[in-house]
């Protein structure tokens, strides 16, 4: 099947699974490496940023609640301006820094995407919005490993781990959702998020449903698009830049190899059809951290000690992007 994308995983068919082991993680990732030493020359692999020994997240309140509270689809058409945080942060989503550290100053919005309420809101997920470029719909309810393990549980997991990481080197945290909501927010929406707290990076969280046998993480990065409200230009080449140096510090944290059947080994791919990208103003990327469809894929996405890693990488990759 066709990949389809993080603004709509639809379910694939399963295939019969492969038998032992054809690529082996080991024969793979000096393959995958070879291609990322480019990441390590430009910064990628810089110490900065790490902090191997920290713990889970501990703030994960809300991530498996399932709002039944009625609401409104005006919550997803309010406009930018009546839900962007001040700059210093004071929305219940924003975080004030603890410490001082090397990214004291800088903003980093993290975009967990779908939502574990959207299962619930079909009707309101389905409505389209505007991403510039066409119509599309709100939101979607993301895929899930055969087990049951959704992405949006994945999602929000992985940015309560990023948050901790990045708090910890001084940045402002904020999330476009914290399971505090019965769904959503909308694809523009969330790129209009990131636009009104005049982020410095942000990263959609997502993982993949492509067919079992599909492997790998890969990061989306912004095309250039310029229609409606949507204006990508000033964005490309910073955006390039964050998802080569998130890539590479992805590899190096978790060892997985970039996606075997999209973006052609190099674990980058360019897109215009998503509204997360199209509407953004600020440098943006979404990374899809491995296939939920696939086992052994799966069976990472569900260790909570690979998410940290995950996290890790994906955090790390920020860290050098803001350093510079
Ligand atoms: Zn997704």
């Amino acid at each position: 099947m066709s990949y389809a994308g993080p603004d709509f995983d639809p379910p694939q068919p399963r295939r019969p699974r492969r038998g032992p082991l054809t690529v082996a993680l080991a024969a793979l990732v000096p393959g995958a490496l070879l291609g990322w030493l480019v990441y390590e020359t430009v910064g990628g692999g810089g110490a900065d940023g790490s902090a191997g020994t920290v713990g889970p997240a501990t703030r994960t309140a809300g991530a498996s609640a399932s709002p039944t509270a009625p609401t409104s689809a005006e919550d997803d058409e309010k406009p930018s301006g009546s839900t962007a945080p001040a700059p210093t942060g004071a929305a219940p989503s924003t975080s004030v820094p603890a410490v001082s550290g090397p990214l004291t100053g800088k903003v980093v919005v993290i975009d967990p995407g779908h939502n574990q309420g959207n299962f619930q809101h079909t009707a309101e997920i389905n409505r389209k919005v505007d991403i510039g470029t066409n119509a599309k719909e709100c939101d979607t309810t993301g895929t899930a490993t055969d087990a049951g393990y959704t992405e949006a549980r994945f999602t929000l997991d992985v940015a309560h781990r990023m948050r901790t990481l990045l708090e910890e080197q001084g940045a402002t945290v904020r999330l476009t959702q914290d399971g505090d909501r019965p769904y959503g927010p909308c694809v523009d929406e969330r790129a209009r998020i990131g636009n009104a707290a005049h982020a410095d990076a942000v990263v959609s969280v997502h993982a993949d449903g492509s067919a079992a046998g599909n492997r790998g993480f890969h990061v989306i990065l912004p095309g250039s698009v310029r229609a409606g409200a949507a204006d990508t230009r000033a964005i490309v080449a910073p955006s390039r830049d964050l998802g080569e140096r998130v890539a590479g510090n992805f590899v190096r944290a978790t060892g997985s190899g970039p996606s075997d059947y999209i973006g052609s080994g190099t674990g980058l791919v360019t897109r215009t059809d998503l509204g997360g990208l199209n509407l953004s103003t600020v440098p943006k990327v979404f990374i899809e951290c491995g296939n939920m469809r696939d086992s052994k894929d799966a069976a990472l996405l569900t260790s909570g000690a690979w998410r940290q890693k995950a996290a890790q990488g994906i955090s790390e990759g920020i860290v050098s992007f803001l350093r510079g």
